[in-house]
């Protein structure tokens, strides 16, 4: 907030508690560490898994806490990877020990001493955030801030599901959200043929997703069109298992792109056989990062945004918590 003028003090909105709002508090700027960088932030993408942190679905957090993972802003003090003014974006996976057998194995993202930005480590709904520079990411110049934002974790890892939907043609989406809309212009991009799924009755989502060039769009109760290879799962809804499985083909793959999901109900066995598979997607690695800013890099996204004024976080969660949110929130200090 622009009227507090002491330069040691910042705006930032933390949580102190599960299932609280927010509180704007002036709180002093955070001191980088060795390997850290002081960044001010620019944008601060509005994340689901920041509602699971607020509403307390994850437990892992310490409180008070600062949410917010898809940090977009410049460097001001400390770096050896990233100089002073340098853009960087900062995602969930904020620090691994490096050692153990999943870091060790390309695996990073599994590593359980991992720290998580807005979760585990204070994230971006403040003016200034701290980041370990190892794993902060450059950011493809096409983008300006608000825009680069939602990349950071909804077309991050929303890619890392997307690597793991496989090769085939015919793609469904269930759950058109930041995710979805970043993924189905890339799946496009690739060739594929895009089936967006939103809840019944939303037809403000199906047109949206058309929007972003979903070949079919439809309520999540409904069969595609022509049965899909693939299906990746971003609405928090455990229904939608077996539901997608019913739509996916011999050999497809459900893949689920979200940190938490309501109970999966039961199954007839039926719907999973014919090698069908089940799977889960974990946080991201650095390379998963470098991969998909390369992929940003290349193919013109168009993020759809509405941004937020940082002492606004709780309307911001809000609306997505309401569906009332076409693309992504983004949080404006
Ligand atoms: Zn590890
Ligand atoms: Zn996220």
């Amino acid at each position: 907030m622009k009227t507090w003028s002491d330069p040691d003090l910042m705006l930032a909105m933390r949580l102190h508690a599960p299932g609280e709002a927010l509180r704007a508090e002036r709180v002093p700027v955070p001191r980088p560490g060795p390997g850290q960088v002081l960044i001010k932030v620019a944008a601060c993408g509005v994340c689901r898994t920041d509602l699971h942190v607020v509403d307390g679905d994850l437990t892992e957090g310490r409180y008070p806490l600062v949410p917010g993972h898809e940090i977009v802003g410049r460097v001001v003090a400390g770096g050896a990877r990233f100089p002073g003014g340098a853009r960087v974006g900062v995602p969930w996976l904020g620090w691994t020990c490096g050692t153990c057998e999943y870091c060790a194995s390309a695996r990073e993202n599994l590593c359980a001493e991992a720290r998580f930005t807005g979760y585990t480590l204070d994230g971006g709904y403040a003016e200034y955030a701290v980041a370990d520079e190892r794993f902060c990411f450059g950011l493809p110049e096409r983008y300006g801030d608000v825009e680069a934002a939602p990349l950071l974790c909804a077309g991050l890892i929303g890619y890392r599901s997307y690597a793991f939907a496989g090769e085939g043609r015919a793609l469904g989406l269930y759950g058109f959200g930041a995710a979805a809309h970043i993924l189905a212009q890339v799946a496009k991009a690739h060739g594929k043929k895009v089936f967006a799924f939103t809840r019944p009755e939303d037809r403000k989502g199906m047109e949206f997703a058309l929007r972003c060039g979903a070949d079919w769009a439809g309520g999540s109760d409904q069969a595609p069109p022509e049965p899909l290879d693939a299906a990746i799962i971003f609405a928090p809804a455990g229904a939608l298992v077996p539901q997608a499985l019913a739509a996916v083909k011999k050999g497809g793959r459900v893949v689920c792109g979200g940190i938490h999901m309501s109970d999966i109900p039961a199954f007839a066995y039926a719907l999973l056989w014919g090698e069908r598979r089940v799977q889960s997607v974990a946080n991201l690695t650095r390379a998963d990062g470098e991969a998909f800013m390369r992929v940003a890099a290349e193919t013109p996204i168009r993020t759809q945004t509405k941004a937020f004024p940082l002492e606004e976080a709780n309307e911001a969660l809000a609306a997505l918590r309401e569906g009332r949110l076409e693309g992504a929130a983004v949080l404006v200090p």
